[in-house]
């Protein structure tokens, strides 16, 4: 009898031992448009508690890169969830055509904004084709795990939440608070009304450019964590925080100065402030967080000419239509051949060109021959055959991985270093982002807690192999799409 009593408690303790281990919750930031050397050119300023208690404590890939073109904000926040690349997520862009009809990533007719009544709760991820991170922990704890997606913008809410998530909500300027749709719930949690009626702005105000966007974001983000008491329950949860105004900041203001000192500072201090209260309320090692970005962005070409570095606007929406005009001449048509320019993307508008009695190739050839008298334009790339193109390997690579057959357009032009797709004027102040450059495509990327050593490593890594190395953690299986790599 005896003996058996001891059986069963070792067989006991052994099915206690055999657990598998997770943490209590996984919590991904991702701010827009950080360059990862905005670590460093701040670094002397930031507290002790954000960005610095982050390269601390954590694990940094000093060399994480995107493997992509173009590098916009759709596309990050898919890329890093799903560990793929648009070629197979189908998210192409901010604004993207289908086969030749213009969308927004994730823009849905078939929902309702839940919060108000304006068109910007209209969104889904029903263009995402992939599984994301939060997907497959999902999948793996019989869809137990809570995953809730929040950030200012909506791409950058719905994208990392994923298509089985609980909820995402992003915020409304019409309104002036933060909203969500259809797709996920019929109306907005007590708490999240409760926290509209004390964290609202006046209808239409732009919190997007302001540092106060920051600052609202993690405070949705803290009240997610605290009523959805996540990171609380017996299975691994998943919020994912994007931080949006910091991209809006740097395309009005650009890479230096005050607006853009300013809102990292904020950032510090407010991502300081959220980790203080995950420390709290999940505890210190509970959580596994990352931090990295959607794109990095580049310098503004008149701050670069004024120190003699070569750069410019190369104004690709302009340089397009005057293609567009010399195609009409040289084809002797009236027929609209050039869709529109996106990213350096030319999408040729392909049911115009055949209307009109006309052979997209040839347009095609044509257009590739004007784009390549431009000055500043490196190469010229036909989307079908950039293979057998003379461009540099890993720039061709991130090429093909940023092409879909149905939603990729057919040209992409390939400028010279510091040449943004911005404007040329000599009064221009902002910046964009888009190329493949490290400028735009080198971003940061920091684990932090639950079975985090602190290191760094000057390894390549890739923003694909973010999800694959969160979701080895976990045990868990990664994102259907998943071409990254584990990095520890
Ligand atoms: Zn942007």
């Amino acid at each position: 009898m005896k003996k058996i009593f001891i059986l069963a408690l070792l067989t006991l303790c052994m099915v206690a031992n055999a657990q598998i281990k997770r943490p209590k919750l996984v919590v991904g930031v991702v701010v827009d448009q950080m360059r990862w050397d905005y670590l460093y050119y701040y670094y002397n300023e930031y507290g002790n508690d954000g960005l610095k208690r982050l390269l601390d404590e954590g694990y940094s890939c000093q060399n994480t890169m995107i493997p992509y073109i173009p590098t916009v904000t759709a596309i990050g926040h898919s890329s890093i969830y799903t560990g793929s690349v648009p070629a197979m997520t189908g998210i192409l862009g901010n604004d993207f055509f289908i086969k030749g009809k213009a969308v927004y990533c994730c823009q849905d007719d078939d929902v309702k904004s839940v919060g108000s009544d304006s068109k910007e709760g209209q969104m889904s991820p029903h263009r995402l084709l992939a599984s994301t991170i939060g997907d497959e922990l999902k999948i793996a704890t019989n869809f137990k795990s809570k995953v809730i997606g929040v950030a200012l913008k909506d791409r950058a809410a719905i994208l990392p939440a994923g298509h089985s998530a609980d909820a995402a909500y992003w915020w409304d300027t019409s309104a002036g608070h933060f909203v969500s749709s259809t797709f996920y719930m019929k109306e907005l949690p007590k708490w999240v009304t409760d926290f509209n009626k004390q964290n609202s702005t006046k209808p239409g105000f732009d919190i997007k450019t302001s540092d106060q966007g920051v600052t609202m974001t993690f405070k949705m983000a803290e009240a997610a964590l605290e009523n959805e008491r996540l990171g609380q329950g017996s299975t691994t949860d998943m919020l994912a925080v994007s931080v949006s105004s910091t991209d809006a900041i740097g395309h009005a203001y650009s890479t230096r100065g005050k607006e853009n000192h300013d809102v990292y500072l904020q950032l510090d201090k407010d991502i300081a402030q959220f980790m203080k209260v995950l420390d709290e309320k999940v505890g210190k090692g509970n959580y596994l967080l990352f931090l990295s970005a959607d794109h990095g962005g580049s310098h503004n070409p008149n701050f670069m000419r004024s120190h003699r570095l070569p750069a410019g606007g190369f104004e690709g929406w302009n340089v397009a239509k005057s293609v567009n005009d010399t195609l009409q001449k040289q084809f002797k048509t009236t027929a609209r051949l050039i869709l529109g320019e996106n990213s350096l993307r030319i999408f040729l508008d392909h049911e115009s060109i055949e209307n009109a009695g006309l052979k997209v190739d040839e347009v095609k050839a044509a257009a590739k021959k004007e784009f390549e008298k431009y000055d500043n334009v490196a190469f010229v790339v036909d989307y079908d055959n950039v293979a057998a193109q003379s461009i540099p390997q890993p720039i061709r690579e991130r090429i093909i991985n940023g092409y879909s057959r149905e939603r990729g357009g057919d040209l992409l032009l390939i400028t010279n270093p510091g040449w943004i797709d911005a404007s040329n004027a000599t009064n221009y102040k902002g910046t964009t982002h888009g190329l493949w450059n490290p400028d735009d495509s080198h971003i940061p990327l920091i684990f932090m807690g639950w079975n985090i050593n602190h290191g760094e490593t000057s390894k390549p890594t890739s923003m694909t192999d973010i999800a694959p190395t969160i979701c080895s953690m976990l045990h868990i299986q990664m994102p259907n799409a998943c071409v990254g790599n584990s990095i520890f």
